[in-house]
């Protein structure tokens, strides 16, 4: 049974084949059952790294492996043979690039694994799309680039030329790259920009899904300085919706912010939580983590008015639909 069923009044895919590199995690898993759900051919492209434990990845994608629409490739986007011979198998239509080594803090651990798989990861699979052109290829990026700005709403103007983490260095990268192969071979191409994405299924070592468990546990939720730094949370499904608007309208490059364009604080995440679990957190103040950004808040004006972008979740009802998510699983 999907976690989305019944959710979302978001268009319809038009392209019959897409790829999705990364389609067992998070993000690429509730995209591939979108499209799937569609009527679309997907080729999901994953290696089930162990970022997180890789069974996860395999529940994320089990309701699809039975679909004829669905093909689970498993390997490596770094390895050209493989991509290639996925390339030449699908033909995919539209390629949307989600596979990468997510999250600030691990990169600081492991700047040179994540500079391999996101960026040279990235230029080997637009290598292989100057030899296999597609309609549409869509670069999964982050709200990170943005770095330590204070001055909000984040716009897709803003200069982005000072990422405060090895993983939003990798990210603003494979923009840049992303330009260079659409300026030398017109690769049509747009780069979403995600704003702290939450929901069912959400990465284990992410703040809500990390902090629901530690408040269920009765174990310390750590808050990394006071409390108030403030994200823009965004709803898998909003999320999705963006990535279908971005799918159906090429551009020639563009970059677009998909976010909720709402802040909430850390302390008031944790309120919101321990109301939903019924239980109080026993929160452990501990000094301000390095590469953590004060705030992201994003301006989706250009998202509204180029791609039909219309995120409706608060993070009240995102984070109660969430919880009853996570309690299933208890
Ligand atoms: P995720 O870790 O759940 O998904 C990434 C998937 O890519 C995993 O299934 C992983 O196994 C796969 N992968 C990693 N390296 C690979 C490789 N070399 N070859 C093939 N597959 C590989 O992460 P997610 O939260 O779903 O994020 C998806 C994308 O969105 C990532 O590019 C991430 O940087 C970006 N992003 C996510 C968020 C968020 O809040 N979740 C915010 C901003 C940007």
């Amino acid at each position: 049974m999907s976690d989305l069923a019944g959710a979302g009044a978001g268009e319809r895919a038009t392209y019959s084949r897409v790829m999705v590199t990364g389609g067992a995690g998070f993000i690429g898993s509730h995209l591939c059952e979108r499209l799937v759900g569609e009527g679309v051919s997907v080729s999901c492209v994953d290696n089930f790294n162990e970022f997180y434990d890789p069974a996860i990845k395999r529940a994320n994608i089990q309701v699809l492996d039975t679909d004829s629409l669905f093909t689970l490739h498993e390997g490596d986007i770094r390895d050209p043979d493989f991509v290639d011979s996925v390339f030449r198998k699908t033909e995919p239509e539209a390629v949307v690039h989600l596979a990468a080594m997510a999250g600030v803090r691990p990169s600081i651990q492991n700047p040179v694994l994540y500079q391999d798989v996101n960026v040279t990861g990235t230029a080997m699979l637009l290598e292989t799309i100057r030899r296999h052109p597609v309609a549409n290829f869509l670069f999964g990026s982050s709200s990170s680039v943005y770095g330590s700005r204070l001055k909000v709403p984040f716009h897709e103007d803003d200069p982005v030329d000072r990422p405060i983490s090895p993983y939003a260095a990798t990210k603003a990268a494979g923009e840049l790259l992303c330009y260079t192969y659409h300026h030398l071979h017109g690769v049509p191409t747009s780069c979403l920009r995600f704003f702290t994405v939450y929901g069912p299924r959400q990465r284990p070592e992410m703040a809500i899904h990390k902090f629901a468990r530690l408040i269920t546990d009765g174990n310390p939720v750590p808050v990394y300085g006071d409390g108030s730094s403030r994200r823009d949370y965004t709803y898998i499904e909003d999320i999705i919706d963006g990535i279908i608007g971005a799918l159906n309208r090429p551009h020639g490059y563009e970059i677009f912010n998909l976010g909720e364009s709402q802040t909430i604080s850390l302390r008031d995440l944790i309120s919101l939580l321990e109301e939903g679990l019924g239980k109080k957190a026993r929160v452990e103040t501990l000094p301000d983590q390095p590469g953590d950004v004060p705030v992201t808040f994003a301006d989706v004006s250009k998202a509204r008015s180029m791609l039909g972008y219309r995120p409706s979740t608060e993070i009240r009802t995102g984070v109660e639909q969430f919880i009853s998510w996570f309690k299933r699983g208890q």
